[in-house]
């Protein structure tokens, strides 16, 4: 193509005005790359950026960094359930058994489980076996269904809410023994807690909308992998289905990974004090933290985890004392969601989705201050 014509209409010349110049497989619109049909001539091979659907320079850079930091290749997706539902749908056989936690994250079990995508894995003939992460449950439902066809073992470590962890090694040696796959969901820890890909998982897939991104202003997720043979399969389900990522997302999440290290130190630091004071205090009932010495996960979690995480959950005595703590303190933002720069906490059972108590509260620790936030959670339990 030419340049454009001095001799053109303003109409004409503001359309094209400052656009660069026509480079095989470069975007024909300017700036960050949002969308766009790519300068194509010839042979359209020559480069992966042909129609926007099918791949975007803006995209292809968040995930060049997310593959140096999983350790396998990997694919973004618009949302943690757009990556969940293709490895789910694409790694299930149909007429396979899948096996997954009985507490993974809300919506991954509806979608495996009830219609109408539920319908929709029923209509394969593929059967869910749950059972629960802590412990040995996992390891004998595997077992158990030794003489069936899995295809799929589905973790997630450690779990939303409950933070149970299990041991991916080892769950991944004793599936792989049996034929099936492997897949963590690995969103509350992110890669630089926690390497499945490195553990033997097959496939690790986050929620990059929680910690990954931490600004709470984005939803996003990935697919990561240790086989590079299933990124034709997975991202020929995310053109067809057209489950592309949105750019601007791409564009904000590859900007917030620069500080993902700072964010994850001081929340894995003031959680651990934050978890500790809970611990020690008449008010609280319980508390889970991968971190605590004394909890049922500290000690696997240890074997395959750089550092605990941001979040905690902890057990008051019933829903209205949950509503007086939120009442009384300055800093806790009441809401769901978690990973964020700002500390939030929510009643779980409001949902209804998962087996807790009425007075169980899942608390994502943020950026401020940890003696603030002490203090301030000091105020609250005495409301309580
Ligand atoms: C939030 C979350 C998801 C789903 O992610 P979205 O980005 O909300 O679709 C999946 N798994 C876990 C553990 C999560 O916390």
């Amino acid at each position: 193509m030419t340049s454009p014509r001095s001799d053109l209409q303003p109409a004409t010349r503001v359309v094209r005005a400052g656009l660069p110049d026509a480079t095989p497989g470069t975007p024909y619109l300017g700036g960050p790359v949002f969308a766009a049909p790519y300068h194509a001539p010839g042979d359209p091979t020559q480069s992966p950026f042909t129609y926007g659907r099918f791949d975007n320079p803006t995209w292809a850079a968040y995930e060049r960094a997310l593959a140096e930091l999983e350790g396998g290749p990997c694919l973004l997706f618009p949302s943690g359930m757009a990556a969940t539902t293709a490895v789910l749908a694409t790694m299930a056989r149909p007429g396979s058994t899948v096996v997954m936690p009985a507490e993974s994250y809300y919506t991954t079990r509806v979608v495996a489980t009830q219609p109408f995508a539920g319908a929709w894995f029923a209509s394969q003939n593929i059967r869910v076996v749950q059972a629960p992460t802590a412990g040995t449950a996992l390891a004998e439902a595997l077992h158990a269904e030794r003489a069936h066809d899995v295809s799929l073992l589905w973790l997630e470590t450690p779990t939303n809410p409950q933070l149970d962890v299990c041991d991916i090694a080892a769950l991944s040696a004793q599936a792989h023994a049996m034929g099936a796959r492997v897949a963590v969901d690995n969103t509350t820890a992110t890669p630089l807690l926690q390497q499945p890909l490195a553990l033997g998982a097959d496939f690790c897939v986050v929620s990059d909308t929680k910690a990954m991104t931490g600004h709470a202003d984005l939803l996003l997720g990935h697919v990561a992998m240790r086989d590079a043979a299933h990124m034709e399969t997975l991202r020929t389900w995310r053109t067809r289905m057209g489950v592309i990522p949105g750019p601007m997302e791409a564009w904000l999440a590859h900007r917030s990974l620069a500080t993902l290290h700072v964010r994850l130190a001081q929340q894995c630091a003031s959680a651990q004090r934050v978890a500790e004071y809970l611990a020690a205090h008449p008010a609280v009932t319980g508390v889970r933290y991968p971190g605590l010495a004394g909890d049922p996960s500290h000690a696997i979690a240890r074997t395959q985890m750089r550092g605990f995480g941001g979040v905690l959950s902890f057990e008051l005595p019933s829903a209205d004392a949950v509503t007086r703590f939120f009442a009384a303190s300055a800093l806790v933002y009441e809401a769901t969601s978690f990973g964020g720069v700002h500390t939030s906490a929510e009643r779980r059972a409001r949902w209804g989705g998962d087996v807790v108590s009425d007075g169980f509260v899942r608390m994502s620790v943020g950026l401020e201050d940890a003696g603030d936030l002490l203090a301030d959670l000091e105020r609250a339990l005495r409301a309580v």
